[in-house]
């Protein structure tokens, strides 16, 4: 399962503009996956490792689809992560959590 980052409205309807895998932001790709590796390494317990294992299977998801022209790449693992982003799609519109919103909005819109 991909998306094509060129069929905007499509994925519009899923997911909110933070999700855009733009031109030049291969080194914002690495620095995701980093920071989520960080959070591996900073699980307490078996339920949050495979939480934070799921985010960094997104991330390299996210860095196959820059390299291929997606905006992700379905990748093993990822699905608690689809799960969650689709949960706050939901909740608040935005795949990001609440910390980055921008007076509770998708700070992409
Ligand atoms: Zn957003």
């Amino acid at each position: 399962m991909w998306v094509d980052a060129d069929k905007e409205e499509v994925y519009r309807m899923k997911y909110c503009g933070c999700l855009r895998n733009g031109k030049g932001e291969f080194v914002l790709r690495c620095k995701e996956i980093w920071d989520e590796v960080v959070e591996v390494c900073g699980a307490r317990n078996w339920e949050e490792l495979k939480d934070e294992v799921s985010d960094v299977m997104f991330g390299l998801g996210r860095m196959l689809g820059y390299l291929c022209g997606h905006v992700y790449v379905k990748m093993w693992f990822d699905e608690r992560h689809v799960k969650k982003i689709e949960g706050r799609m939901e909740e608040y519109g935005c795949v990001r959590s609440k910390r980055h919103l921008v007076a509770g909005m998708c700070p992409s819109l």
